[in-house]
């Protein structure tokens, strides 16, 4: 599988499916989320409504409506609350769940944000390690999926992924 790191907006991304780091209500909010609901249209926020809610570190497939992408696959990461809260497994599964659903449902490429890494204040570092570690571990195990792109929203956080990816792969 191959992993891409790029700096860009998530709405824009052309691959099969984008990842929304949504919250339980599925009913749009700040951040990835709000872009992702402005850019898709009022018809995702019909289509979250008929789904009613997501627990935290699940996901669930929708259209992607005015967005370029085929599917959106909202996930809902974990707030972060000191790490003792099962944090690290659910951000995980978060991951797993999502390239699942994007390969049931036949997506060859996959874009995610960095899930809980803005207002649910997830320490970044270790974020991208469960990023980049889950998405390996299952990588082999999917049929569709050939591409992951991480998309940051600004440089930082790109070349933190790029170190993390630079060492794993040495
Ligand atoms: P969470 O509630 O899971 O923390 P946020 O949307 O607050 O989700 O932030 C998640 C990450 O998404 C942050 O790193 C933020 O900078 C980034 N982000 C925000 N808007 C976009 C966008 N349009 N495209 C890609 N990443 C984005």
């Amino acid at each position: 599988m191959e992993i891409e790191i790029i700096v860009a907006d998530i709405t824009q991304c052309e691959t099969d499916a984008i990842v929304n780091a949504a919250n339980e209500s599925l009913l749009g909010g700040g951040g990835v989320d709000g872009a992702i609901h402005r850019a898709a249209g009022p018809e995702l926020l019909r289509e979250c409504q008929r789904i009613g809610g997501c627990p935290t570190g699940q996901a669930r497939i929708t259209g992607a409506y005015r967005l370029p992408a085929r599917h959106v696959i909202h996930t809902v990461g974990p707030v972060w609350r000191g790490g003792q809260g099962n944090e690290a497994e659910l951000l995980a599964s978060c991951y797993r769940e999502s390239l699942r659903l994007a390969d049931e449902h036949g997506c060859r490429s996959i874009a995610f944000p960095a899930i809980s890494c803005g207002v649910y204040g997830y320490p970044l570092d270790q974020a991208c390690r469960i990023a980049l570690d889950t998405v390996r571990q299952i990588g082999g195990l999917l049929r569709q999926v050939e591409r992951v792109q991480f998309v940051c929203f600004n440089e930082d956080i790109a070349a933190l992924y790029r170190q993390l990816l630079g060492r794993k792969a040495a």
